[in-house]
């Protein structure tokens, strides 16, 4: 019977190793350092700073040309009419943008 005592007594001071070891590996010894990244208290200024810059890019890329057509008419001649800008070809003035059609 002493023999199955000792291998009991060894199996608890293994399982209680193990124990200790899951422990150790689960959380940390010791506080992450204020700077590290997986540490939740660390300033955020480095990453919080970018994303409305990227929003307001994102933004502004969605605007972008308009779809419709624009339409590009001279100051003097109104029945001259383009699609681009151009120069009038009777006054030679350049082509003003007109709104979209509507
Ligand atoms: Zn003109």
């Amino acid at each position: 019977m002493k023999s199955t005592d000792g291998i009991d007594q060894l199996q608890r001071v293994v399982v209680a190793l193990a124990l200790v070891l899951l422990a150790g590996c689960a959380a940390p010894s010791k506080p992450l350092a204020l700077d590290h990244p997986a540490n939740p208290d660390a300033p955020e200024a480095v990453t919080a700073p970018m994303q409305p810059m990227l929003m307001q890019a994102a933004s502004e890329t969605e605007a972008g040309p308009p779809t419709s057509p624009a339409v590009y008419t001279c100051p003097m001649h109104p029945d001259v009419v383009s699609d681009k800008p151009g120069e009038c070809p009777k006054c030679g003035m350049s082509l003003m943008r007109k709104g979209a059609k509507q």
